[in-house]
């Protein structure tokens, strides 16, 4: 039995009454051995509607106060394989955040100005300022993974960046940033659904991409680097989640929950208010 209990392969430690998905430093992740299809007592979509919605009034309120105090930041990274549910979580865990205080930074393939950078470049310009979230759509580990997998630098390049990336996200946590990594967990079974749904919906037909295709044959090699990944680069500065994403509802409720956990953690405060505010009386 471990501290908390409950441990079994897929499900690790249980806290709170929910599971663990999180990476400790130095742990060495095998995604084999974590079930994509993992959703704990729940069955349907149904069932977590309530407690979604919760954690999305808890996100509101923490945000106003983040905001508000100024202080703090979060920046929240998202990488899965193609089809695992980026922009899916984007739009069902931030719906009714505040605009004003949130900015989805989305990055593609580096333009010519980007790659005449360095590779943080681009990334940490992008970063959360101070009472802001940040939500990263791909990310730095861009660059030690489609880089590493399509050979687009060489092996002692991208083999240098865990540490440069661990230096880069520690820098923004000691600053104040606090970073939030999420690995969407697919298979490859519901890759092949997903990517055959968006050939057959004519409303979802602009998301594919026949390079999805191409993609999909190097999925191991994904695999492997997304390994190593989450096995060099979950820090106490920055922590990764390993999210179990075939279902979506149940990926949604965990993200929701681990980002209001998270911000709760932070413990943002609104500033206190100017004194003598009892005493004054707004003139006609
Ligand atoms: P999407 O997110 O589907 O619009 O696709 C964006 C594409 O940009 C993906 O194929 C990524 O692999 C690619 N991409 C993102 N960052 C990088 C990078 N640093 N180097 C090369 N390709 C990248
Ligand atoms: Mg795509």
């Amino acid at each position: 039995m471990s501290e908390n209990g409950n441990e079994r392969e897929g499900v690790r430690t249980v806290e709170k009454g929910y599971p663990r998905y999180r990476v400790e430093p130095g742990e060495r992740v095998s995604l084999a051995t974590i079930d994509p299809d993992e959703t704990e007592h729940y069955r349907k979509k149904k069932d977590v509607a309530k407690e979604l919605e919760k954690q999305r009034r808890r996100i509101q309120g923490l945000q106003a106060r983040l905001y508000a105090e100024n202080e703090r930041g979060l920046l929240i990274v998202l990488q899965a394989m193609d089809t695992g549910g980026k922009d899916g979580t984007i739009k069902h865990v931030f719906s009714g955040v505040n605009p004003q205080g949130c900015r989805v930074s989305s990055f593609k393939r580096p333009s010519a100005e980007e790659s005449n950078h360095d590779f943080l470049w681009r990334y940490h310009k992008s970063a959360p300022a101070r009472g802001r979230i940040g939500i990263f759509n791909r990310s730095h580990y861009e660059d030690v993974l489609v880089v590493r997998v399509k050979g687009l630098v060489p092996e002692e390049v991208w083999r240098e960046r865990y540490r440069q990336i661990n230096d880069f996200e520690r820098n923004l946590s000691l600053d104040g940033i606090t970073v939030l990594k999420f690995f969407l967990h697919i298979s490859r079974d519901e890759q092949k659904r997903r990517l055959q749904s968006r050939l057959d919906n004519p409303d979802k037909r602009w998301k594919f991409s026949s390079a999805d295709i191409k993609e999909r044959a190097f999925w191991d090699d994904y695999q492997q680097a997304f390994e190593d990944v989450l096995s060099n680069c979950s820090t106490e500065h920055a922590t990764w989640y390993i999210v179990p994403a075939n279902k979506k509802w149940y990926r949604n409720l965990v993200i929701a929950r681990t980002i209001a956990d998270t911000l709760a953690a932070i413990d943002p405060h609104f500033p206190p208010a100017e004194e003598g505010l009892e005493d004054i009386e707004i003139p006609d």
